[in-house]
């Protein structure tokens, strides 16, 4: 398999058939008729159109200014290429891909058409983002949907001729949503006024579809104050005829878009709603329910967000090997004398950045890709075995979510340092990647909140840990497993992480006892990543699990000339000699930051919550 210059899809086929075993998902019934090929089939068309479409109309979007609005029309222009890399995607039958065939989709498993979608993120953040949230809306209409609702939007949903976003935030209600101010109106035909400002609405308006279907967060008139008080309504762009044809605009106007750090051609927009009294909204839901039923969206787009990461730097980390192979600079550290300029992969500082990136994309790929399959199998499995799924699901969203836009963020920096100065420059396409990703980790709920997420809905408050439970046992069977197989110290380097994090746990059990909660809120987000470093360091050993006897059977050996060897004229003795050097760095030398990120949370918030608003005299000054 040729290499792209945004993934290694040998490196995807590892994870979902060596290692998840993602074909066997046609055992269910509910998946019945597919099977390996067709996911290969899949798998390869996306690839192609990301490639061949996405990627160059996605550079060019960034490089031409992104999506324009215009203040005549107040309507928004997306970048031709991007136009018709989606008219491709969407012939492709991409749009629908996971959707029910009821509704006119494929009804592929989510584990691939996350896998596919890691193609898509990799090609352009802002051309994903446009499909993600047009499937993310449509699944709440099929799943909260009235059966009018989802006769009139669905099937069009679905087959990618209408758009969907999703609209909570407004100028005084960010990271706290329940602060909002959109008002619902009861009419007496049942539908509702709804009037208020949206801002920040990705995709909010755009030329890709006839129509744009947006689920709104809004309070009923005397509903009460904060997230309980909040309900949930499709607002749609164009009001729809009884024959399913496309009526009249909606008072709902594009007041403006957002110029912004990256991702340029995705239109990130002010929405006016009810202007001339005239917005209408069909209640999705019962009154009162808004956050619940958003919370389904809001957890989609979590981890598409993770995969946007993913994708990110995946592609920031294929683009540094590539150029990194093919400069030339400096002597061989390792040939006393011979003055001859060498490839930069030749410098162990040029080796560490290298290795690293693509341990902490590898990680992220298998994990992101065990949260998907973790989603299917709580929809497949019956009883415990759902439970369990579902509750593996929940925990790896946040992990997902942070831990990988964190990461996307650091791994592009590390890309434009393989560079050199041309990282910096913009005909190199690393730049716009570091660009482009840093939004991941602020929009869909700031890392900072998926830390507190993480830390008291998930972990301390939750009875009896039941998600932790989960993830743990998984760790342990990995463990188990792999004893034997792989090499000692891997495996005790795991259980040792798992066992000092149980410790880590437990104290935090013990200040959330005492009622120290401000202690705790301050150490959240290094939570996060010593959890996020233990389940990275998991996905390593399992990997290596797997890669260890498939090099042997091809090298005779693993490590040493033989594997080396070996690694130098066969492919894909070189795929798994690579996957178990990954895994012997992650599990000796990256794993030490653990200890850093434990120990920081051992020292407690204290100096943290001693700050207070007047010390920082710089800004009384201003
Ligand atoms: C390009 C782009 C696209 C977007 N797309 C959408 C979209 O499609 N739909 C939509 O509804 N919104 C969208 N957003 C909005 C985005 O979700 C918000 O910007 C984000 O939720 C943060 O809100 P805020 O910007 O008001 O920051 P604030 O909420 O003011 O947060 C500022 C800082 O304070 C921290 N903070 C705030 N509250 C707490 C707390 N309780 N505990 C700890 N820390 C806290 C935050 O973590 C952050 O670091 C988008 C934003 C951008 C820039």
């Amino acid at each position: 398999m040729a290499l792209n210059p945004l993934l290694d899809s040998r490196d995807l086929r590892f994870a979902l058939f060596e290692v998840l075993d993602a074909d066997k998902l046609s055992q269910y019934e509910k998946f019945a008729d597919f099977d390996r090929d067709m996911f290969e089939a899949t798998l390869e068309l996306a690839e192609q159109i990301a490639v061949e479409q996405v990627y160059p109309a996605n550079k060019e979007a960034d490089h031409s200014g992104g999506a324009k609005y215009d203040p005549e029309t107040k309507t928004v222009q997306v970048p031709e290429g991007l136009r018709k890399a989606m008219d491709v995607y969407r012939e492709a039958g991409f749009s629908g891909l996971s959707n029910a065939p009821e509704y006119g989709g494929a009804g592929m498993p989510e584990t691939i058409y996350r896998a596919v979608m890691e193609y898509f993120c990799a090609a352009g953040v802002a051309f994903s983002s446009y499909d993600t949230l047009k499937v993310g809306a449509c699944n709440l209409i099929i799943h909260h949907g009235t059966d009018e609702l989802k006769k009139t939007y669905v099937e069009k949903m679905v087959s990618g001729k209408w758009g969907g976003t999703m609209c909570l935030t407004e100028p005084s209600a960010g990271s706290d949503v329940g602060a909002l101010k959109t008002k619902a109106v009861k009419q007496p035909d049942g539908t509702y006024k709804i009037t208020g400002q949206k801002i920040f609405i990705t995709a909010g308006d755009n030329d890709l579809y006839e129509n744009i279907i947006h689920p709104v967060l809004a309070r009923i008139e005397g509903d009460p104050p904060g997230t309980p008080g909040i309900s949930i309504f499709i607002v749609p762009k164009y009001l729809v005829n009884p024959d399913g044809s496309i009526g009249k605009r909606n008072d709902i106007i594009t007041s403006g878009i957002e110029h912004k750090m990256g991702i340029k051609g995705s239109a990130t927009c002010s929405l006016s709603l009810g202007e001339n009294d005239q917005c209408v909204g069909y209640l999705l839901g019962q009154e009162r329910q808004g956050m619940r039923i958003m919370f389904q969206m809001m957890n989609e787009a979590r981890l598409d967000v993770a995969q946007q990461s993913l994708g990110t730097a995946s592609s920031a980390y294929m683009h540094a090997v590539t150029y990194a192979k093919n400069r030339l600079q400096g002597a061989d550290p390792g040939k006393k004398g011979d003055f001859t300029s060498v490839p930069i992969t030749r410098h162990p500082d040029v080796k560490r950045m290298l290795i690293w990136m693509k341990a902490q994309v590898e990680a992220m790929r298998l994990l992101t890709l065990l949260a998907a399959q973790s989603a299917d199998l709580a929809q497949v499995e019956q009883g415990d075995k759902a439970k369990e799924a579902q509750g593996l699901l929940d925990f790896l969203i946040p992990l997902c979510k942070a831990g990988n836009s964190d990461l996307a963020w650091l791994v592009t920096s590390e890309a434009m340092q393989v560079y050199g100065g041309y990282g910096y420059c913009s005909e190199y396409p690393v730049e716009q990647l570091a660009r482009d990703c840093k939004i991941l980790a602020i929009y869909e709920g700031t890392n900072g909140i998926q830390s507190l997420t993480l830390a008291m809905r998930l972990l301390l408050m939750n009875p009896g840990m039941f998600n932790y439970h989960v993830f743990r046992g998984r760790i342990a069977e990995v463990c188990e497993k792999a004893k034997g197989v792989v090499d000692d110290a891997s495996v005790a380097a795991v259980q040792d992480a798992v066992n000092k994090m149980d410790a880590t746990v437990q104290k935090l059990v013990g200040l959330k006892d005492q009622g120290k909660m401000l202690d705790i809120l301050a150490v959240a987000t290094p939570l996060l990543h010593a959890v996020r470093m233990t389940a990275h360091a998991w996905m390593h050993l399992w990997s290596m699990s797997v890669a260890v006897p498939k090099l042997k059977a091809i090298a005779g050996d693993i490590d040493g000339e033989k594997a080396a060897a070996a690694a130098k004229d066969n492919a894909e003795a070189a795929y798994y000699y690579g996957k178990i050097l990954s895994g012997k760095f992650y599990l000796t030398n990256e794993i030490k930051h653990l200890d850093g990120y434990l120990a920081y949370i051992d020292a407690g918030g204290a100096t943290v919550n001693d700050v207070f608003e007047d010390i920082f005299t710089g800004a009384l000054l201003q």
